[in-house]
């Protein structure tokens, strides 16, 4: 969390202070080129002009690069300890309740929560001494710079014979001056099963029906998260307006109960898409969630098959068809990504996604588009590892595909894709560089590509949020 105040503070200096401050120096530098020499100064007043010029790039340049290494550093610092202190007391937590409730697996997560979070508070820690952080912090400034020029090139060339519109996407994504990157609304969905809706004549709860059904493979205990099929695959689903008790005389009563069960909770939500803000940044993505409930009410979609992702974004998600009205998922949809939770999937996927626009991954490969787009994603401890996994699928929404590698968030453990868990940077970046898995540039370019090829141009000319 205190990672997220550090942004919000560095990109309001390049906002509010840099930004003003650059144009100013755009400005003076124009007056200068028109400022007629005077003779009997002997051009000293044109020199005077570029000086005062210069001086200011210079002060501006330092004391913002200055300025933001400073806050980065001080609040790496802080956020590594904060990370520390919570993974430890809720990790006690955990064991004290686990151990009270006997539920072992709570008190697993809370052990693994205390070493996991001791671990990467020292590391951390040992980051920030040996400067790593720093190195870390020019690197990114560097590729930040590469990756606007990248996107200023883009779209001078969408927008070449669209003046108004270049000069308003280049003031909407930051391209030249402020905080860069694209302003996007991004919408989440926690879906939910409940236990009193009821289509069958005979009165028998839909939940319940599907839970006795030989063909579906939905056990309501598993759905609420007291039994599973995995003790390391575990979720942790919420049931909402009853306890274990009442969901076995519901399952024992044949209904008479009423009560939600959603496969994720609402903080664990909030936990990954706050991940995905983090990472997103290294995309040129700014993101806002908006959040929403919504009930599934197709026992297809409580674990989803890989190719009813499509159905899912249209029935679940209430996303356009491209077949059925092709402006509106182009135009309403695309530039808002949309991402909902399921209970599980078929085999052992975590999460799948929908992207309209054919794609071109970073290794060159094809990555063909789909009649709409949106993502899904489930809930698994521990999160060390799974908080990346709607990062992850919302990579893809962008065009990105999979890479070798751990140490990237487009790296997927999923055998079928036959991706290697190393390469030679993944060692030295997990456990001394940059500490967890990130986006790289050319993923960004990528991304960007894709973006400035099929967007409507009012997304890319106005900001979705301020
Ligand atoms: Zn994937």
């Amino acid at each position: 969390m205190a990672a997220t105040e550090c942004r919000d503070i560095t990109e309001w200096v390049e906002e509010q202070v840099s930004k003003p401050v650059e144009e100013w120096e755009e400005r003076q530098e124009q007056r200068c080129k028109e400022e007629d020499c005077n003779w009997w100064t002997l051009c000293l007043n044109k020199l005077f002009c570029w000086f005062v010029t210069v001086l200011v790039k210079v002060v501006r340049w330092v004391v913002v690069t200055v300025g933001k290494w400073v806050t980065r550093t001080v609040c790496t610092v802080v956020s590594v300890l904060v990370d520390l202190v919570v993974a430890v007391v809720t990790g006690l937590v955990d064991i004290v309740v686990g151990i009270a409730t006997w539920d072992w697996g709570r008190v697993w997560d809370g052990f693994v929560e205390i070493v996991g979070g001791v671990v990467k508070g020292v590391l951390g820690l040992v980051r920030v001494v040996l400067l790593v952080d720093t190195i870390d912090f020019i690197r990114e400034e560097i590729q930040k710079q590469q990756l606007r020029d990248h996107v200023r090139g883009l779209l001078e060339k969408r927008f070449a014979r669209d003046p108004e519109s270049l000069s308003a996407a280049r003031e909407a994504i930051g391209v030249d001056h402020g905080a860069f990157g694209l302003r996007l609304t991004g919408r989440l969905t926690r879906t939910f099963v409940s236990s009193d809706r009821t289509t069958a004549e005979d009165g028998v709860p839909d939940l319940i029906r599907w839970h006795e059904d030989p063909d579906l493979d939905i056990d309501i205990r598993k759905l609420a998260g007291y039994d599973h099929d995995s003790f390391w695959r575990r979720g942790r689903p919420e049931v909402s307006g009853a306890d274990e008790g009442q969901v076995d005389r519901y399952i024992a009563d044949r209904g008479g109960r009423s009560f939600r069960i959603f496969p994720m909770s609402e903080s664990v939500l909030r936990h990954k898409a706050s991940v995905c803000e983090e990472r997103a940044r290294e995309l040129g993505l700014i993101y806002e969630f908006e959040y929403d409930e919504r009930e599934v009410t197709d026992p297809a979609y409580v674990r989803l098959a890989e190719s009813e992702q499509d159905e899912y974004d249209v029935d679940v998600l209430h996303r356009i068809d491209e077949n059925v009205d092709s402006s509106g998922a182009r135009n309403l949809d695309l530039p808002v990504p949309h991402g909902g939770t399921v209970f599980g999937y078929a085999g052992t996927l975590v999460g799948l996604s929908a992207h309209l626009d054919d794609a071109v991954g970073v290794d060159g490969s094809p990555f063909p588009g789909s009649n709409t787009s949106g993502v899904s994603c489930l809930d698994r401890v521990p999160d060390l590892v799974f908080e990346y996994v709607l990062a992850h699928e919302l990579g893809h929404y962008f065009g990105l595909v999979h890479v070798d590698g751990a140490h990237r968030i487009m790296f997927t453990m999923n055998k079928s894709q036959g991706k290697s868990v190393f390469t030679w940077w993944t060692v030295p970046s997990l456990l001394l560089v940059e500490q967890q898995p990130k986006f790289v540039l050319e993923e960004a370019k990528r991304a960007w590509d894709y973006i400035v090829a099929g967007w409507p141009t009012k997304a890319l000319t106005t900001r979705a949020h301020g």
